[in-house]
């Protein structure tokens, strides 16, 4: 392009491109540049050329640098960006430079890191590891893990041990190891030869062949089975199909592989390179480093990585050849973008599998309903794995223990104490799940029944007893456990309601023999500290886990064969419409981890509700019959997904200014258009957080068309309004939470 003018895409909340002079480089579009604005500088991405401008020329600045050894973005990642921002209702400038890895939006050419393998030297070969000191531990495990493998990678250190990157520099201090510049870019291959491949069961192998009957077109399936029937197992056999087809002719091909943050371990990606080791895969994820994340990114954008694993911040990811995309656990609340561009993953991936017109799998033991409504309206093909894949693997029995008719220790029923003792005698592992952390959920006065508030946020703060804090979760504020009761001066406070931290002090008094893990977000703020901890319990050095939801997904323990969940009524009545679809999927989830080997799991619910509807779906593990009630329901209450709805949300630290905002909104909104429901500026149940007075307004129609037509006139209009820039404000299209 070298017309005099361009328009370059900024991150500034404007809905519209800017024109630029051209500095007399040619400028190619998707590529970056760098461009005055206002005092500042800011980097800009080209969209387009022209002849003319409507700014007069004398107001235009110029192009101050064209990165020209950079990739440019292709026209379909733009396009794809292009209708995210229009669905979701956010500029379009913005939200290009918010999928952009951090290290493409600074000043700067964007240069990757080089990265090192390690191997050991003569010396090393020949070094025995008895000569080492016995406490010297991590060296001990590098050393060990140098000698059985061929090389390490930096990435391999740091899923060895937090410090192994500081033993690896003892060893080459010490000559028994070398560091070389990796250039071949085989950290992100296996070295292990070809693995045997497990013969697909029938379900399995009717999946695989199904979906490769259309691997050509734009088909949009959901494979159903419980967790363990065989499903990373039908992903990875439809990744082999299309990178390597029998044909050998279409190797230029790519897949993307979405996965929630959470499930995105090590061992899944290890699993991942191990089948394809002739393949060229990376992962993106929040935990990488900034330019690790760059150096993915720009393989997957040069075609060079046949396989990206990622998470929700993956979905833009330039892929030249993409052939197929896969979402995995398709339900997960993580793949909803909470701030920014508040994109949801499955439905920017459906659009575009859409307009490549290629296979999209969502793989799931408990569809989102709004999947299942699609399989039901025939828009979503079903596959079904109705037996776990290993034929030894029976599923949990569950079981729910009647709280109200017991006494309980501490919260635990006898049934569950015991059900725990006769693990320990069997030498076997137990689960217990809770989802809170902390000690207790609230700080109460036994006098004056004061609770300790958090001052910013509507809601409580909670006892993290270890730390000798109180602690509120929605903002972090803290601060220490008061002495006394600040309103009556009583100095006898209690600690009330179960968290994790509790149960784990409780468990270590009621069966002193037990070696107990906790984990949960507290437990594993260190780095690899999840990663050692889940070894401990594999190398059978744990016998109680307990732990939050981070410990319901992904992972495989053999020996564990009891999950006990705590205190989950309050998501039974909850006013969320969308809890107990959590619930079910959690405690599927949950209860999934009991059992996968050859030994016989089971589960013990504490409930005050043991025939509660949810339940009696769950002992059965009937999702179908779950799903089909639960739909029912919000098909008569006319709720999603039988609606669709939006939500325009508003804050600031002056609440008369939010419901101006959302009142003139209102007034805008309200009756444009007959098939728009617009419902009065309410306040959500955490009124306050982080300081900030919130309030918000639902939009909702049973066709998408009309209600983006009503969103879209909303929000230009809001976007001119004298307190657009007063109120922290944004349009949330199809809201998980309210
Ligand atoms: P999911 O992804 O549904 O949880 P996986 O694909 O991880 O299930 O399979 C669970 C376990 O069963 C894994 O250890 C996997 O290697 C094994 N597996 C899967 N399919 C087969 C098969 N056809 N034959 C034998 N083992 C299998
Ligand atoms: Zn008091
Ligand atoms: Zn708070």
């Amino acid at each position: 392009l070298q017309k005099p003018f361009l328009k370059i895409a900024l991150d500034v909340p404007l809905d519209r491109l800017f024109d630029y002079l051209s500095n007399g480089e040619i400028a190619r579009i998707g590529q970056r540049v760098l461009v005055p604005f206002g005092r500042k500088e800011l980097i800009g991405i080209v969209m387009g050329s022209a002849d003319t401008s409507d700014i007069p020329v004398e107001k235009l600045k110029s192009v101050i640098q064209i990165f020209h050894d950079e990739p440019q973005l292709d026209a379909h990642t733009l396009n794809l960006v292009k209708f995210s921002a229009d669905y979701y209702h956010y500029p379009f400038g913005q939200a290009l430079l918010s999928v952009l890895p951090a290290r493409l939006k600074q000043i700067a050419p964007a240069k990757t890191r080089e990265s090192f393998i390690y191997k050991l030297t003569e010396a090393g070969k020949h070094f025995s590891l008895d000569a080492l000191n016995k406490r010297q531990q991590v060296l001990r495990r590098v050393l060990q893990a140098l000698q059985t493998q061929h090389f390490l990678t930096d990435q391999d250190l740091s899923t060895l041990s937090a410090t192994a990157k500081k033993s690896m520099q003892t060893l080459i201090a010490d000559g028994l190891a070398l560091a070389e510049k990796n250039i071949a870019k085989k950290q992100f291959v296996s070295t292990h030869s070809h693995p045997q491949l497990p013969a697909l069961n029938a379900e399995q192998q009717a999946a695989v062949d199904q979906i490769l009957l259309h691997k050509n077109s734009f088909t949009p399936w959901l494979l159903h089975g419980i967790t363990g029937s065989g499903k990373t197992e039908v992903y990875m056999r439809l990744i082999q199909a299309v990178l390597l087809p029998e044909s050998r002719t279409n190797i230029d091909a790519q897949v993307l592989v979405l996965v929630p943050e959470i499930n995105l371990t090590p061992q899944l990606e290890a699993r991942f390179k191990n089948r394809f080791p002739d393949f060229l895969l990376v992962s993106l994820h929040s935990n990488l480093s900034e330019s690790d994340r760059l150096l993915h990114w720009q393989l997957a954008q040069s075609g060079e990585a046949k396989i990206v694993i990622g998470t929700r911040l993956s979905t833009f990811t330039p892929m030249p050849h993409l052939k197929m995309l896969i979402i995995d656990e398709e339900h997960d609340a993580s793949y909803k973008q909470q701030d920014s561009m508040r994109y949801h993953a499955r439905n920017v991936a459906m659009m575009r599998a859409k307009r490549l017109n290629i296979p999209i799998i969502l793989g799931s033991a408990t569809p989102s309903l709004e999947t299942w409504y699609n399989v039901k309206a025939d828009k979503y093909q079903y596959l079904a794995l109705n037996q776990r894949a290993v034929s030894a693997a029976q599923l949990p029995e569950i079981h729910c223990v009647d709280t109200s008719k017991v006494h309980l220790q501490q919260g635990f029923t006898p049934q569950l104490l015991h059900a725990l003792r006769t693990r320990l005698a069997r030498k076997e592992q137990s689960l217990i799940f809770m989802n809170r952390r902390g000690f207790s959920p609230v700080l109460l006065c036994s006098a004056c029944q004061w609770i300790a508030p958090c001052t910013r946020c509507s809601s409580r703060l909670v006892v993290h007893l270890k730390e000798r804090k109180l602690r509120c979760h929605h903002c972090n504020f803290e601060q220490k456990i008061p002495l006394q009761c600040p309103s009556c001066g009583n100095p006898d406070l209690h600690p009330t309601g179960l968290g994790t931290q509790r149960l784990e002090e409780t468990l270590a008094q009621l069966l002193p023999e037990a070696r107990i893990a906790r984990i949960d977000r507290d437990s594993t703020t260190r780095k690899n500290a999840l990663v050692d901890m889940l070894n401990r319990v594999h190398n059978q050095e744990i016998d109680i886990l307990v732990g939050t939801q981070m410990l319901a997904k992904g992972h495989d323990f053999p020996n564990l064969t009891l999950v006990g969940v705590m205190d989950t009524d309050q998501a039974l009545y909850s006013p969320d419409f969308r809890a107990s679809e959590r619930l079910f999927a959690q405690l599927m989830q949950v209860a999934g981890r009991a059992g996968r080997a050859d030994k016989k799991g089971e589960v013990l619910i504490q409930t005050e509700f043991p025939f509660h509807a949810l339940f009696n779906a769950l002992r059965t593990q009937d999702y179908v019959d779950f799903a089909n009630a639960e739909l029912e329901g919000r098909k008569l209450v006319n709720f999603p997904p039988f609606v669709h709805t939006a939500l325009l949300r508003a804050e600031s630290n002056r609440f008369t200014m939010v419901m101006q905002f959302l009142e003139a909104a209102f007034a805008h909104a309200y009756m444009q258009h007959q098939q728009v429901t617009v419902y009065e500026p309410v306040r959500p149940q955490m009124e306050r957080m982080k300081g900030m007075e919130r309030a918000h307004m639902l939009l909702q129609s049973s066709s998408r068309g009309a209600l983006q037509h009503v969103l879209k006139n909303t929000v230009s209009h809001l976007r001119t309004h004298p307190l657009a820039s007063k109120v922290r404000w944004a349009m949330d299209v199809d809201p998980l939470e309210f």
